[in-house]
């Protein structure tokens, strides 16, 4: 991993270059582009070009005719997706989308101003695909498709991470998330990617889950958490696995299962299960809720999404319910329906303990264990004690796909207001659709870009810095994997004294089950607000 300056070093450098955008090339350095995707990964799932090569390379190891591959790509995607087409005709580079891409307020980069990240798939497209830039060229903002242009791409769409927030401020719509995903696919048929998606992809698409995790220790590692909650309070839980015939189906991201603090919420779910005699059963093998092939190409994004419905189909289970993550949802909301159509075999989703009839998910068949909550709380189903959480002095990120993806912004604070006594939001402006991202979104959470994803993180880390100075906040919740394992290293560096928790860690403390005895920590063995005393003698 590259070093990175210290953060009060960090120097952002908002002039502009002196040469015009399109004779600046892109310079690769450490800190600011991922490893390439390596020829086994690429390989695992059928992708073109496996091959080992290095973007700090000036040969890319390109098939011969690439060019002819991303214009034709092109031409196909512009027959399939109108909206790629008209985001390609109708922006008036007004600007106001310029300076709302955390990337270019954190880096200076005008190449991350929104416009201007689609300005370099647009000039191709005018040059190739319009009449006024075949025949007027640069004067019509059309430009050549040269190896160059090609590295500017990779640099750029992998500065990218999809959030859409620059759409938000359109006044035309243009989502450029969209022309993001459009040039990634378009690199991926060149089998430019890289290994931290493609990893990810390849592990899913061979053991069900990002990590590679086979059955068994996905298995035993759950099992262990029932052990860490037995310690904490004294219940013993039994979770199912592969239970054929079970009402639900529960998928969360593997990163809940392998890495902290994503594993305290994981206790949480449990708990919460177990709590309601919950119907359900755990699968080894549709063991990611996650979609890194919605950072690669639509088609490795159906796959993936294909592999949970198989398993719900073959468990004979009437309906699924996710756990918190964020891409899970936005592919299930914006895309399915498209994709793979309506999961017709399922069950609409009726909470068993309730009643309630989840209406929004009649064509999913999937609930957001968020919203699953928020309707327990209401209907007065659970015993919550939230003096538990008050060593805690909590503020919330609203995730973008969560949120901004699928609109999801009252049920996580309507569950967080009853599982804790110090709630405090972040400004105006930084929040529900107009949240900032993490920085690490879209599969660029990996370490060998962390000068970047600080960069990135700023705005973010920014708003969380005002509710620490104004309210004490201690701690940032979230409801999506990739946040919890991404925003952990981003407080540390710029707000220091700031955890990061999953909503139903914090359900998870602030559960009172039958049996349990008396608690003194939370889920993390923190000793719990006047405890402190206990926990020392303990020790
Ligand atoms: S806000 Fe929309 S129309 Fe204006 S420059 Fe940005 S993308 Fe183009
Ligand atoms: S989608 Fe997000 S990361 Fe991408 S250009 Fe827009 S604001 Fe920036």
């Amino acid at each position: 991993m590259a070093a990175i300056p210290k953060a009060k070093d960090l120097v952002i450098d908002y002039a502009l270059p002196k040469t015009p955008w399109w004779d600046t090339p892109a310079v690769f350095r450490p800190g600011y582009f991922a490893y390439p995707g390596k020829a086994k990964n690429v390989t695992a799932v059928g992708m073109p070009n496996p091959r080992e090569w290095s973007p700090l390379d000036d040969d890319w190891k390109l098939p011969h005719n690439w060019k002819e591959i991303i214009l034709d790509g092109l031409r196909e995607r512009l027959d399939k997706f109108r909206t790629l087409k008209l985001f390609m005709d109708i922006c008036v580079r007004c600007g106001a989308c310029a300076d709302k891409c955390h990337f270019y307020i954190g880096s200076g980069d005008p190449k991350n101003m929104p416009v201007l990240r689609a300005e370099l798939l647009r000039s191709v497209y005018r040059k190739d695909f319009t009449l006024a830039g075949k025949i007027m060229g640069k004067m019509a903002g059309a430009r050549e498709l040269t190896e160059d242009v090609l590295k500017e791409w990779f640099m750029y769409f992998f500065q990218c991470t999809e959030c859409r927030r620059c759409s938000l401020f359109c006044p035309y719509g243009i989502d450029t998330a969209e022309i993001t995903i459009i040039g990634r696919e378009l690199l991926n048929l060149l089998g430019l990617n890289i290994d931290w998606i493609m990893g990810p992809v390849a592990n899913c698409y061979h053991n069900g889950n990002h990590l590679g995790i086979q059955p068994h220790a996905f298995k035993d590692m759950i099992e262990f958490f029932v052990d860490e909650i037995e310690a904490v309070n004294g219940v013993r839980i039994n979770p199912t696995f592969n239970r054929k015939g079970a009402e639900i189906l529960f998928i969360t991201p593997s990163g809940d299962v392998f890495a902290d603090p994503g594993t305290y919420t994981l206790m949480g779910y449990l708990m919460l299960f177990h709590e309601l005699d919950l119907d359900y059963t755990w699968s080894t093998y549709a063991s990611e809720g996650g979609n890194f092939g919605f950072f690669t190409s639509h088609e490795m994004m159906k796959r993936l999404n294909s592999k949970m419905y198989a398993e719900a189909k073959r468990l004979g289970v009437k309906w699924i319910l996710g756990g918190e993550c964020g891409h899970m949802w936005r592919v299930i909301n914006q895309y399915m329906d498209t994709m793979t159509g309506p999961a017709d075999f399922l069950e609409e989703p009726v909470s068993p303990i309730t009643g309630t009839k989840f209406e929004n998910a009649k064509s999913t068949k999937m609930v957001h264990l968020v919203e699953f909550t928020a309707d327990l709380i209401k209907n007065n189903k659970l015993k919550l004690d939230p003096s538990r959480n008050d060593h805690l002095r909590v503020t919330y990120h609203d995730s973008c796909n969560p949120s901004r993806g699928m609109g999801f912004f009252e049920e996580p604070r309507y569950v967080l207001h009853n599982v804790c006594n110090n709630f405090f939001e972040m400004p105006a402006g930084t929040t529900r659709e107009q949240t900032f991202c993490c920085g690490a979104g879209s599969g660029l959470n990996t370490d060998e870009i962390m000068e970047l994803r600080m960069r990135g993180g700023l705005p973010r880390a920014n708003a969380v810095k005002w509710t620490q100075e104004k309210h004490d906040v201690n701690m940032l919740s979230c409801i999506c994997a990739i946040d919890r394992a991404v925003l952990t290293p981003l407080m540390d560096y710029w707000v220091p004294g700031v955890g990061v928790t999953g909503i139903h860690e914090l359900v998870g403390n602030a559960l009172v089950m039958e049996g349990e005895t008396e608690r003194t920590t939370d889920l993390r063995g923190e000793p719990l607000a006047g405890m402190e005393e206990a926990e020392n003698e303990d020790l």
